[in-house]
């Protein structure tokens, strides 16, 4: 799965919801998230987001942020 990380934060860019094929962004508190259950790991976000928020949860000390993303996209709603 791919992971939104703290650049997000306050970040009011929403390329990467748009491009997503499958609509696993969620809103968020204040950060939009991915739900790791529905990313498909197609890769196509990360490019699009300017902040550079967006990585693979292969990448080492990803966590915390994985761990906020799953909790985040049961509680907030789709994008
Ligand atoms: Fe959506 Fe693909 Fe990004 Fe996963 S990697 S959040 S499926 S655009």
């Amino acid at each position: 799965t791919y992971v939104v990380t703290e650049a997000c934060i306050r970040c009011k860019y929403m390329d990467c919801v748009e491009v997503c094929p499958v609509d696993c962004f969620y809103e968020g508190e204040n950060m939009l998230v991915i739900n790791p259950n529905e990313c498909i790991d197609c890769g196509v976000c990360e490019p699009e987001c300017p902040a550079e928020a967006i990585l693979p949860d292969t990448e080492a000390g990803l966590e915390k942020w994985l761990e906020i993303n799953s909790t985040y996209s049961a509680e907030w709603p789709n994008l």
